[in-house]
């Protein structure tokens, strides 16, 4: 196959929030697309109206176009192959379910739910499972135990039917998946499964297949819970004479513990969210982009989730995940989600970032605040704090005494620090204060020192005081660069401030 034919597919069923997992199957899909020079296309199989969750299919688009997963066709960028949403393309499945039907692969069905019901409920009171397959179709109500007349006369009356495929009785099938390799699976365990229904839907299985033929997809990239589906779709492409894309399965994530696959649970019960945008309806859920993440961490932690790159590096822009990907490299295993890696991931990409690209993001959080600093300040507090956090959303509560003098003081450092002396000392370090010249950082933590060598404090208690008044709290970067910063002034302010209320 040449690279120019590489055409593979994310086809999400807009069922609620898109997982995680399923923004990881949509980026390993673009890589390998990208990585060969092909097509990475977007397909919204909407066929079960029951499950249908409005508002799914844009947090979809949405949440690809936040992480930068570009689509080259789909929904919203149209196509060669257009319409891309299976509900739009209902007219097409009919004939298809008619040709299996014509091959005789498949077949009408007329029982109805309650009799599939009896009979599930019948053979679980025996403690076995009912399939409607080779070993019972011939006891049921179909279009092999009918005659034809009475197959057409109930079609024509109107009445409700399926069309099943015909799994044929025990055969061995052979087919091969890229991740997991070569796998045999006897056709007898296989039920004949619903394919079309006369509402004029089909089911996933039979859109799924003749969608990846009529978009002339040559590699199916997916998640493990579908393998159970692949022989079933291997037969589908064998019944219609077809060429089969060639498969990948890829491994679960799983739960930071390790067993079962990642919920939205885990996720409620250890603060991490399992979807990337906020999802604002019903049962509403966080989000990694509301939480604070880059789009580039997030998708550089969820790459390595079930791809190594065989080497140690763990930064990767898109650009070099594009160039590294292959599937040969995607593992069997499971994938275990480690929140504390995904911060990891954040505050790396953090701390990569300029001053003064984290200003620009800091600002508007600033402004909210109510204040207007001017951007160079910005950067000089972003370069003192920066260390200090992983999150833009962070930074307030990191820088927020650079903007407002405390008003409260931590209890717990008065109880420690602050004694019949302090007020004595503080109005000496005031004095000193006052009297550096010019007003820097530098200048006036040279003068400070000096003063308390040459005197009887100690160095300890003196800072641990000042730092005290300054931010209401032992917190915060290097204590003269706080007051360098926000000038004299208020730094005699907030030293007065300070004295008058602790020591009343
Ligand atoms: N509509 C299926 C899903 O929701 C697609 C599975 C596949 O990629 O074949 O994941």
């Amino acid at each position: 196959m040449t690279d120019r034919r590489i055409r593979v597919r994310f086809a999400p069923s807009p069922t609620g929030p898109l997982h995680i997992g399923g923004v990881r199957t949509a980026l390993y899909n673009y890589l390998f697309a990208r990585h060969h020079g092909g097509t990475f296309i977007l397909r919204i199989e909407d066929t079960d109206q029951a499950r249908y969750v409005g508002g799914a299919e844009d947090y979809i688009m949405d949440s690809l176009e936040w992480a930068g997963i570009k689509v080259d066709e789909g929904v919203r960028e149209g196509g060669p192959f257009a319409p891309y949403r299976q509900s739009d393309r209902k007219e097409i499945y009919h004939r298809y379910a008619d040709e299996l039907i014509n091959r005789g692969d498949a077949y009408y069905a007329f029982d109805k739910a309650e009799e599939l019901d009896r009979l599930r409920q019948e053979h679980e009171s025996r403690g076995e499972t009912f399939n409607y397959g080779c070993t019972t179709r011939m006891n049921m109500c179909n279009s092999l135990t009918l005659d034809q007349e009475a197959v057409k006369q109930r079609i024509s009356t109107g009445e409700h039917y399926v069309v099943r495929y015909r799994m044929p009785d025990n055969e061995d099938i052979h087919f091969s998946d890229l991740i997991r390799g070569d796998i045999v699976v006897n056709t007898s365990t296989l039920d004949d499964k619903v394919l079309y229904k006369s509402d004029g839907m089909p089911t996933y299985h039979l859109a799924n297949i003749v969608d990846d033929h009529l978009m002339e997809i040559s590699h199916v990239i997916r998640g493990e819970e579908w393998l159970p589906s692949l022989p079933l779709h291997v037969m589908l492409y064998r019944s219609f004479g077809w060429e089969a894309p060639l498969f990948s399965h890829l491994p679960l994530l799983l739960k930071p513990t390790g067993k079962g696959k990642l919920s939205k649970r885990d996720g409620d019960k250890m603060g991490f969210p399992v979807f990337p945008l906020y999802w604002p309806y019903g049962e509403t859920a966080s989000g990694y982009r509301e939480e604070g993440y880059f789009p580039e961490a997030f998708v550089n932690m969820l790459a390595l989730l079930g791809w190594n790159p065989g080497t140690e590096q763990e930064i990767f822009t898109m650009d070099e995940l594009i160039a590294a990907f292959t599937i040969e490299r995607v593992g069997k295993s499971g994938s275990r989600f480690d929140p504390e890696k995904a911060k990891w991931f954040n505050t790396k990409y953090f701390q990569m970032k300029s001053n003064e690209e984290l200003a620009d993001l800091f600002m508007p959080i600033v402004k909210e605040k109510g204040f207007s600093p001017d951007a160079s300040t910005l950067v000089k507090i972003i370069s003192l704090v920066k260390e200090r956090t992983g999150f833009v959303k962070e930074l307030w509560h990191e820088a927020d005494f650079f903007f407002v003098a405390p008003e409260t003081y931590d209890p717990d450092v008065v109880r420690k620090r602050w004694n019949a002396d302090s007020s004595l000392q503080m109005r000496e370090l005031r004095e000193v204060v006052a009297g550096v010249q010019p007003f820097t950082s530098e200048i006036l933590e040279k003068t400070v020192k000096e003063w308390i060598v040459s005197g009887p404090y100690n160095t300890g208690t003196i800072l641990n005081l000042f730092r005290l008044l300054l931010v209401g709290a032992s917190r915060g970067p290097h204590l003269f660069d706080i007051a360098g910063l926000i000038g004299r002034e208020e730094t005699l302010r907030r030293i007065d401030d300070g004295i008058s209320r602790l020591s009343s």
